[in-house]
């Protein structure tokens, strides 16, 4: 059993999964390493158990951390608030997040907004003195603005290191309020990769927000995501289900109501891998156990078990029949134009084994890809949810497949392998530095945008869109230099520095 909602501290990724976020090779090696019944790693590096061999580099240039994945999570939830108790450093995401969250609304046609995030702005002395009377008066400050339905608070670093009580904290003030109010255990530092974030997040929501006696919904389906168009809505409909869409933008309601859902879907394994698995644990809610719906054979088999679960195996077979006639004409097409042309994928870990996917639907030569980490399971254990596995067996191999955590000094040197004529990016801070090189790059704001059967055509047509702009990312490259040294960009290993050579 991997989920233990007892204690209020989630266990990290690294702990549960065995995740990783440095690696090189061939994707069919990784996916053989990461076999879901492989009891040991025979590479001969000492590692045992559930761990793939992992690199390790004497740095990080950048990256994201935990408490900022809860910021962008339990931050968008509409009617509650997120304190962060935190220095107010921690809190320098905020500007960014408020943006990506009014985008978010207006996209679902909700009222726009701002977030609610109000940081505890910890100094000196509070390292000292302790954090706790700060966090008190900030939940209660919180209350009297707001009166929001719940109040979470996301640890950081600094509160992890004086060791404030603020689950003592938390227990107190809900008593106070009566509202739920979830303390959220995040620490940049417990761990390597900011996917934990998600699970912190997700793990406060099933404590203490869930319906422990829940009035099942049988045409409820949850839909873990994040900002992206509502695509799930038509899409359901044709199998007469209803959308309850979490945990970004949705409601304490939104939230509560989880347990009466038929099934859980999401877009992408590694966002939804814990509060899925989770519900079908402690809630009795199915996860749909399946491929990603990306490219014909994954969405195939996501919507014929989804069908399967809930009862309308009919009605799936028709939509897929009318779907696959539907956008075959204008794939053609769009293979056509496409024709030998080689992108890069640079995302999340199971959202890059999509998008290459897609990517091979629409005739495009995938040579390289970068993933921010790399989960060798997931937490339902179900192979048929082994999304690296999905992508080698359906779509052939990537011979330069990578795990980095978004480290820019190695990206040039990936790009420089297999030389791309585009790139498709999450967490755009890449995205510059392929500009520098001549590369222009689709930056996948919307999640949503490659999914489902329309999702390829989507896909193909902003591929055309950002190539019709090469000229100028040519330009680009033309005039400005890297900051790099030019010892470093002779280098052809981008991983020579984590090898420690
Ligand atoms: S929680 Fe830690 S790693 Fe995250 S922003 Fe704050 S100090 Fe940085």
């Amino acid at each position: 059993m991997r989920i233990n909602l007892d204690t209020p501290v989630v266990e990290s990724r690294e702990q549960r999964l065995g995740t990783i976020i440095a690696w090189d090779g061939k994707a069919s090696e990784l996916s053989k390493q990461s076999e879901y019944a492989r009891k040991s790693c025979s590479s001969g590096c000492g590692e045992k158990g559930r761990r793939l061999c992992e690199m390790k580099g004497p740095f990080t240039q950048g990256s994201v951390c935990s408490e900022q994945m809860v910021e962008c999570q339990a931050g968008n939830i509409r009617d509650a608030v997120l304190i962060q108790h935190s220095p107010i450093g921690c809190g320098a995401g905020q500007v960014i997040y408020n943006s990506i969250y009014r985008n978010g609304l207006a996209m679902r046609n909700l009222p726009v907004e701002n977030l609610r995030l109000i940081s505890t702005n910890l100094k000196e002395q509070d390292m000292v003195f302790g954090g706790v009377d700060k966090l008190e008066q900030s939940i209660r400050d919180a209350w009297e603005r707001h009166h929001p339905k719940a109040i979470f608070i996301a640890t950081s670093c600094a509160t992890g290191i004086i060791g404030d009580d603020v689950d003592g904290s938390a227990r107190k003030l809900e008593g106070e309020l009566g509202i739920p109010v979830i303390p959220l255990h995040c620490e940049g530092f417990m761990s390597k990769h900011w996917s934990t974030g998600f699970d912190a997040t997700q793990h406060g929501i099933m404590r203490q927000i869930v319906r422990r006696n829940p009035t099942k919904q049988e045409d409820l389906v949850n839909v873990i995501n994040l900002w992206g168009t509502d695509v799930f809505t038509p899409m359901f409909k044709e199998l007469n289900l209803r959308v309850n869409f979490v945990v970004d933008l949705a409601t304490v309601e939104d939230l509560a109501q989880m347990s009466e859902a038929a099934a859980t879907v999401g877009f992408c394994h590694t966002l939804s891998s814990y509060l899925a698995a989770g519900l079908e644990q402690e809630f009795g809610v199915p996860e749909i156990k399946a491929p990603q719906p990306y490219g014909f054979p994954g969405t195939d088999a996501w919507l014929r078990e989804l069908a399967k679960v809930t009862h309308r195996e009919e009605l799936a077979e028709a939509y897929i029949a009318k779907e696959h006639a539907r956008v075959a004409p204008r794939i053609a097409e769009l293979r056509e134009l496409l024709k030998g042309k080689k992108g890069f994928v640079s995302t999340g870990s199971a959202y890059a084994h999509g998008i290459i996917a897609v990517l091979r639907e629409l005739g495009v030569e995938v040579d390289g890809s970068l993933v921010f980490h790399h989960d060798p399971i997931y937490d339902s254990e179900d192979p048929r949810q082994d999304t690296l596995a999905h992508l080698v067996d359906n779509y052939g191999d990537v011979p330069s497949f990578s795990v980095s955590n978004r480290q820019q000094y190695q990206f040039y040197g990936l790009l420089q392998r297999v030389k791309p004529d585009f790139i498709i990016i999450r967490h755009n801070g890449l995205a510059p530095l392929a500009s520098r090189l001549g590369i222009p790059a689709a930056p996948l704001g919307d999640e949503h945008h490659a999914l489902g059967y329309q999702g390829i055509i989507n896909l193909g047509e902003t591929i055309l869109e950002i190539l019709s702009h090469k000229k100028f990312h040519e330009d680009l490259a033309a005039h400005v230099t890297l900051p790099y040294k030019k010892w470093w960009l002779d280098q052809g290993d981008p991983f020579l520095l984590v090898k420690g050579e």
